[in-house]
């Protein structure tokens, strides 16, 4: 069997398409333009990569972006204040926080900080609490683009047995309890896993978010199972740097019935989908109808 592959990069543009199209209507029904305020502290090259895309995507839909740039060595009361700022100012709907923070910060303290109904990330505990007891909530980005690909590729998910191998907070964990929510049989899987491998074949859904270099391979994999590769690695092979994800994806895709690519599978969703949360949020700030098939 080869895989079909589901292509993020286009699931990613046609949200973006439908985001635009509700911003558009926002503007012109109601005068509302959504804003989305990014904070960056430090000099992470990677972080500066990932800001500068968030920003330039949020302009291309039509949403104001405001970027905060601050130095790594920023006390906590000055980061705080500006959050508190951006909580009070209603032209920011949505407030990303980008992590990893500087050591000498309090990544916990300063994200619950953050309003949580403009926490775009979904990582504030009240929307991980309202996540985990089914209730309407912001839900972290790269699940729900994992969660939308899935919808899209099977329709209803309900009674299919379901393993998610990693149980991070901003992975993991969010990605069981969506699946959860639409009726699958949910295992995580960590590292202390017995017979990871055969755990992993009992799935029709198999997510990997390990953080491991390809490190999930065929024979994981149940003949004609999902496979959704979270990973996104950088490996030095054949003197050139590669982006591989934790699924080994010619083996894998041996094996599965549809598999995510990287880079072009989970990747570009988790942008889109954050734009659509900020679209959310502004939809709830203002007491409107939110975006249908943007949300969990
Ligand atoms: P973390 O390092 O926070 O979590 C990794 C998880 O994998 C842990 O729960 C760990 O288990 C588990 N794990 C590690 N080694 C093994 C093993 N040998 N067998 C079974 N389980 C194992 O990673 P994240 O959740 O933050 O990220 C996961 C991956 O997703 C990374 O590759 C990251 O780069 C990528 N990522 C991609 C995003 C995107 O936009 N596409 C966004 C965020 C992350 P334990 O808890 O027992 O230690």
């Amino acid at each position: 069997m080869t895989a079909k592959v589901i292509d993020g990069k286009a699931f990613a543009a046609k949200v973006r398409g439908q985001v635009a199209e509700h911003v558009a209507k926002l503007k012109a029904d109601h005068g509302l333009v959504p804003g989305l305020a990014v904070v960056l502290v430090g000099e992470d090259p990677a972080s500066q990569v990932y800001v500068g895309a968030k920003g330039k995507q949020t302009v291309e839909v039509g949403m104001n972006s405001y970027e905060h740039k601050l130095d790594a060595a920023t006390s906590e009361a000055d980061l705080l204040a500006l959050i508190d700022k951006l909580n009070k100012d209603p032209k920011v709907n949505g407030i990303l926080v980008q992590l990893p923070l500087p050591a000498h910060l309090n990544s916990d303290l300063v994200i619950n900080s953050i309003d949580p109904a403009k926490d775009v990330d979904g990582f504030h505990i009240s929307n991980v609490g309202l996540l985990g007891t089914g209730q309407k909530s912001m839900v972290p980005c790269t699940p729900l683009g994992c969660l939308m690909m899935l919808r899209d590729h099977h329709g209803s998910l309900a009674g299919m047995n379901a393993v998610v191998v990693g149980r991070s907070n901003i992975v993991g964990k969010p990605m069981a309890q969506l699946l959860l929510g639409d009726s699958c049989t949910v295992t995580i899987a960590h590292s202390k896993t017995r017979n990871l491998a055969e755990v992993c074949r009992s799935a029709d859904i198999l997510v990997a978010a390990v953080g491991r270099p390809e490190m999930i391979t065929g024979e994981f994999v149940k003949p004609g199972a999902t496979v959704i590769d979270v990973g996104i690695n950088r490996i030095e092979r054949d003197g050139k740097t590669k982006l591989v994800g934790d699924a080994h994806y010619e083996s894998c895709a041996a094996v599965a019935g549809a598999i995510t690519p990287v880079p072009g599978g989970v990747g570009p969703m988790t942008i889109a989908c954050l734009l659509a949360n900020t679209l959310t949020a502004t939809c709830r700030a203002n007491g409107l109808p939110e975006p249908k098939g943007l949300t969990a």
